[in-house]
């Protein structure tokens, strides 16, 4: 019997396998696809990642952008930028690829091509099924995401409300690097190059334009029960990248997937079963920003089944719905208040715009709130402090409850 499987090898399950691995447990993931493969997500990673990653993942970020160009729905631009880093860009495949081999390198018994289909509870352990095999273990990490079964297995959740998850359509296009560069600098600032986001494309969400070395990422995200007719959304957003960009988009990859973005559910274990990533709903609902509470929940889980296993206690595992609610949930609270200022309306989205456009003090606010840059519950004061005191009229606008 394996002192841990995890399901799934994405940020969260690679971390959480990899960190047990080192604590010295024996330690099984399953994942479904065969590495290196590609997840649908915009790929831009805020910068305190690196604060819980322990070691170098510049072999695989294409790009360190310290701009982002935030274009309202009536097509103003602001600019927010920060000294130093505001988005490292990655490929998913590739970034994940990466922190699996990081994984398998600390002693993570990697399977690929293994899909977990059912659990079962057996003496002292549970038993993950796949077509033709199963394996038995300890504890189990359910890390496989928005579609993945563990959660479902573990009877903690049946399913997405339409409220707490977004649908997105991505696309991928190649551009040569000095064409990415052209298109995506900053105006008038050539040696500039920013990542791009756009309100107003949809309500409850927004779109985005993402520069990695060779490649654009080309999005649109909207919270499900607010969808409207998405499709055409799309083609009209693509349109307008493509008038705005000059350029021809002749997508290398298009999907469609979803991502958790609503009020997060008060459990994150089962019997014997941490939940971790995108399949606890780990995701800020204002951003999409998933990849660092996928990676730190991994971090998280490893170190409280590292204690459990040393207590020999598998009780001691109710103390990670302890600390997510300690370390991670007051920050998605922040950005749950955030989302619903900002996507009320096309109005509040252009209001904001408007305010950050003639406050630098807000605009370096909200950047630091995207990058993670101070904690959430000041950030909030700060934010709140700032529109009341010195756009009041403007926050009277927004409907801004305190
Ligand atoms: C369109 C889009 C754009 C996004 N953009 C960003 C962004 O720019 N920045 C950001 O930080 N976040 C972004 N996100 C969110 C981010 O992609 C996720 O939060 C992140 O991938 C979560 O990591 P994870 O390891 O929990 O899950 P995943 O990355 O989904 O990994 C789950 C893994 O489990 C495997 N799996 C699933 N089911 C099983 C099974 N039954 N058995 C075995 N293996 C299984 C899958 O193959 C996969 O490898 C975006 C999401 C979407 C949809």
């Amino acid at each position: 019997m394996h002192d841990v499987i995890v399901v799934g090898g994405g940020p969260a399950g690679a971390t959480c396998a990899r960190h047990a691995a080192q604590a010295g447990l024996d330690v099984l993931m399953l994942e479904s696809q065969t590495y290196p493969r590609d997840k649908p997500c915009g790929g831009a990673l805020s910068p305190r990642i690196l604060d819980i990653i322990d070691f170098d993942i510049s072999p695989v970020v294409d790009r360190v952008l310290s701009t982002a160009v935030i274009h309202s729905p009536s097509g103003r631009k602001v600019v927010c930028r920060r000294d130093d880093v505001a988005g490292q860009m990655v490929k998913r495949a590739k970034f994940d690829h990466f922190l699996a081999e990081r994984a398998r390198e600390a002693g993570v018994a990697v399977v690929e091509n293994m899909t977990a289909v059912a659990v079962e509870q057996v003496r002292g352990g549970v038993r993950v099924l796949s077509p033709g095999d199963s394996f038995k273990g300890k504890i189990l990490v359910g890390a496989d995401g928005v579609n993945g079964i563990v959660a479902r297995e573990i009877d903690v959740r049946w399913g997405w409300p339409d409220e707490e998850v977004a649908f997105c359509i991505v696309g991928t296009v190649h551009l040569d690097s000095d064409d990415i560069e052209w298109v995506m600098s900053v105006p008038g600032e050539p040696e500039v190059v920013a990542m791009d986001l756009y309100f107003g494309i949809q309500q409850r969400g927004y779109g985005w334009v993402f520069p990695k070395r060779d490649e654009l990422s080309i999005g649109i995200g909207c919270r499900m029960d607010l969808i409207g007719d998405i499709r055409s959304e799309w083609g009209a957003f693509t349109e307008r990248i493509r008038e705005e960009k000059g350029i021809h988009l002749d997508f290398l990859r298009k999907d469609s997937f979803r991502v958790p973005v609503g009020r997060t559910g008060s459990r994150f274990t089962g019997r014997r079963t941490l939940l971790v990533g995108d399949a606890a709903g780990l995701v800020s609902p204002v951003t999409g920003e998933g990849v660092y509470y996928a990676i730190y929940s991994g971090r998280i889980a490893a170190e409280v089944i590292a204690e459990a296993a040393r207590r020999k206690s598998p009780l001691y595992l109710k103390e990670y719905d302890v600390k997510i609610k300690q370390k991670i949930i007051p920050e998605l609270e922040t950005a749950e208040f955030m989302a619903d200022v900002l996507f009320r309306s096309e109005r509040n989205s252009e209001i904001v715009c408007e305010i950050a456009s003639e406050d630098t003090t807000m605009r370096n606010l909200m950047i630091d709130f995207v990058t993670g840059s101070r904690p959430p519950g000041k950030m909030r004061i700060s934010i709140t402090k700032r529109l009341f005191t010195r756009h009041p009229l403007k926050t009277v606008r927004l409907g801004l409850n305190v």
